[in-house]
């Protein structure tokens, strides 16, 4: 597959918090923490479980994906392909998360994202996808429609441009999503804030912007 494709699980971070990306994706660090941790257990799990055949449902587990006119590539957790009467196939991709259903996109832009994997691939309309949560066990249902289109699209070339920068973006003002990061002790945002805040008071007192 294409070096140059950007990953699925990248746009997540970006979706979640930009300076996330950049520092997994131009700085190269990471760190596991409690969240993380869960989160690849549940993944080895997903990934290890053999395809199904149940009626005319098909379940494959660990498929890689990717999008040429998209630029992006990975690994879905799971695809289920219907054999329609007609001899078409629909596709339904399932993510697994380790919470629970969030109002914010993050995860749904990835799901998108894999349609629009599966869509440049097969060559049909993908709809429809779930999110399955581990911890309320429940799948969400998600509309691949208009809008959760063009925020992908969108999230997909702000992340290929920061990349290109080479910039590193300063800490969200989310603080929210701060305290369950992976990164918060790498990151330092609190720092960082305190730091941009006494900048800012020196550069009043002293004139200079
Ligand atoms: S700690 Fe906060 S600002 Fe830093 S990468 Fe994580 S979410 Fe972004």
């Amino acid at each position: 597959m294409d070096e140059n494709l950007l990953s699925l699980s990248a746009l997540q971070h970006y979706a979640y918090c930009p300076r996330q990306f950049a520092l997994i994706h131009t700085e190269q660090v990471w760190a596991d923490n409690f969240f993380t941790a869960q989160g690849n257990v549940l993944h080895e799990r997903v990934d290890s479980g053999l395809p199904e055949q149940r009626g005319n449902v098909r379940s494959e587990r660990a498929v890689e994906v990717a999008s040429v006119a998209h630029g992006i590539k990975g690994k879905m957790d799971l695809l289920e392909i219907e054999a329609l009467p007609d001899g078409t196939k629909r596709y339904f991709p399932v993510e697994y998360k380790r919470g629970k259903p969030k109002l914010a996109d993050w995860d749904r832009i990835q799901l998108c994202a894999q349609a629009l994997c599966l869509e440049d691939m097969h060559g049909v309309p993908v709809t429809e996808g779930a999110i399955w949560y581990w911890e309320v066990r429940r799948r969400e249902p998600v509309a691949i429609d208009s809008v959760l289109r063009q925020a992908t699209v969108n999230v997909i070339a702000d992340a290929r441009a920061l990349l290109l920068s080479q910039k590193t973006p300063p800490p969200t003002l989310n603080k929210s999503l701060c305290k369950a990061c992976s990164l918060h002790d790498l990151c330092m945002p609190d720092a960082l804030r305190a730091d941009k805040s006494e900048s800012y008071v020196s550069s009043m007192l002293t004139g200079q912007s």
